[in-house]
């Protein structure tokens, strides 16, 4: 058994607010200094396979010597090795409106900032933009709304739908996931109906205070509302969330402390964690003065992607183009899971081919511009298998993650060979012929390792990528 109730001092509720400042720093205060040995037994424990306590996430946030430090990247990259291989999962955000009643201070859709262009794609738009997101070999999207009365739960499913019909040759999008603000249980079981993939939101800071000052008006003000918005979506049967925080609002380790405090909560409640976090870092927006005290620097933040890895080992971890390439590159080895890739923030920016940005259509400022292809090419030179998979979703095996980590032969079983899979499909309908050569060695050189472990898994794989080349699509297990 992998989850371990905790006692904390606002017992684990459905739809009661669970965040307590105090705990949380007190368990950060008690833990300080920790000799070298107490940070062995930590990871010690993420290496076998378990969880850490909020006491044991904060020993490691605590761990300050370059000793431990390095004990701490080295863990989660054995870790992440370990459990989750070579794969990376490949997604790309779309747009869908900018319109914004709140006055989030960090954004440039609030609603406050009249240079922000405002607009929401028309359905031929969505199915332009979709069909450019295809073209470029995506399968896996997040649909992305301000909020405003229009961007209503109907709308959100409605939105959802339009993009599921879009088909052009073999492209389809087979997984959308939507980043959309708090619903009611009704709202929610609307949105789950249009077939959603995973709900993400983020708390942006789990510090009240904090979270008081950034938020001086509109809805999102009440943060104990978006604090238990995935109570709402799991009684209304959305068992697939993903929390977030943006990093630079508040202190950091209070903040991963506050993430792993949620993961408890929904495990508490609900029996089932979280299937991904996202800690993306604040970026320049339109018209916005970005808040210095909290800056988390390249080096805290790497270690902070460690710290989760290890802290939550069956948990996804997403990074967004907010960070460079070459920051990308080195986190995915510490234990990020899912990046996206080509991403355009502008509304209706994949279809458009003006070169460069236009900070008053965006939301904040983009750091890795690199197409979807260029993305893979980099992937691939590192041995990297980019996936497009969306094998558990569309076979409802849900806790997809949690499988990953705990049942014996999964990955080898469903994730790698889905992976290939995905990855085949791409190399015959989008990738040039360089790329496809290339990406064809790796994935022969993938099946050589597997016939090694599994005749009979190997056999029927390599039949499935035959059929891949000669144009079947879809093959998954
Ligand atoms: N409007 C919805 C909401 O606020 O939940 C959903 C989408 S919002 C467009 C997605 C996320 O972008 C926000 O939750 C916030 O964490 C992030 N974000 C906003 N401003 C940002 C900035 N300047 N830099 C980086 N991320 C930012
Ligand atoms: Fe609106 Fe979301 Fe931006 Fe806040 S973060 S202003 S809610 S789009």
């Amino acid at each position: 058994m992998l989850f371990h109730p905790q006692t904390y001092r606002i017992p684990d509720r459905p739809n009661v607010p669970f965040i307590d400042p105090l705990e949380i720093e007190e368990i950060l205060c008690v833990t300080r200094d920790p000799s070298i040995e107490r940070v062995r037994e930590v990871v010690g424990k993420s290496l076998s396979r378990q969880r850490l306590s909020l006491a044991e996430t904060a020993v490691l946030l605590n761990a300050d010597t370059p000793e431990a430090r390095n004990l701490i990247l080295e863990s989660a990259r054995q870790l992440k090795q370990a459990v989750y291989g070579n794969r990376i999962v490949l997604f790309a955000p779309l747009y869908i409106g900018t319109r914004c009643i709140n006055q989030c201070s960090y954004c440039g859709f609030r609603a406050n900032n009249r240079t922000a262009v405002r607009h929401t794609l028309t359905h031929s738009e969505i199915q332009s933009e979709t069909e450019a997101l295809e073209d470029a070999g995506h399968k896996r999207l997040i649909l992305v709304y301000g909020e405003h009365p229009r961007y209503d739960a109907r709308y959100i499913a409605q939105t959802v739908k339009w993009v599921y019909e879009v088909k052009k040759g073999h492209g389809e999008i087979r997984r959308i996931n939507i980043n959309a603000a708090p619903l009611d249980i009704t709202g929610f079981r609307t949105v789950r109906q249009s077939r959603i993939g995973t709900y993400q939101i983020f708390q942006e800071t789990y510090h009240p205070e904090a979270y008081r000052k950034y938020h001086p008006a509109g809805p999102k003000r009440d943060y104990d509302y978006r604090l238990t918005a995935f109570d709402r979506a799991m009684q209304a049967g959305i068992d697939d969330v993903g929390l977030g925080a943006l990093l630079g609002l508040y202190d950091w380790r209070f903040e991963v402390m506050a993430l792993v405090r949620h993961v408890n909560h929904l495990e508490a409640c609900f029996k089932v964690g979280p299937h991904t976090i996202s800690f993306p870092r604040i970026k320049t927006a339109s018209q916005v003065r970005l808040p210095l005290e909290h800056l988390v620097d390249d080096e805290d933040f790497i270690r902070l992607v460690a710290i989760l890895r290890l802290a939550v080992p069956y948990t996804g971890l997403i990074l967004t183009a907010r960070e460079r390439a070459a920051l990308r590159d080195r986190l995915i080895e510490y234990g990020v899971s899912q990046i996206d890739g080509g991403t355009k923030l502008e509304i209706g920016g994949y279809c458009s081919d003006k070169p460069g940005q236009n900070i008053h259509k965006e939301q904040f400022e983009l750091n890795d511009k690199r197409p979807l292809a260029e993305i893979i090419e980099t992937l691939v030179s590192q041995r990297r298998i980019p996936s497009f998979c969306t094998a558990c979703y569309r076979k409802g095996r849900t806790g997809e993650h949690f499988m990953e980590f705990s049942v014996n032969g999964f990955i080898k079983r469903y994730c790698t060979p889905n992976g290939l899979l995905t990855f085949s499909e791409y190399l015959e309908d989008y990738a040039a012929p360089d790329l496809r050569s290339k990406g064809w060695r790796l994935i022969e050189s993938e099946l050589k390792g597997l016939s090694q472990t599994d005749i009979p898994l190997a056999t029927e794989l390599s039949k499935r990528l035959e059929l891949i080349r000669l144009g079947e699509r879809d093959l998954l297990w």
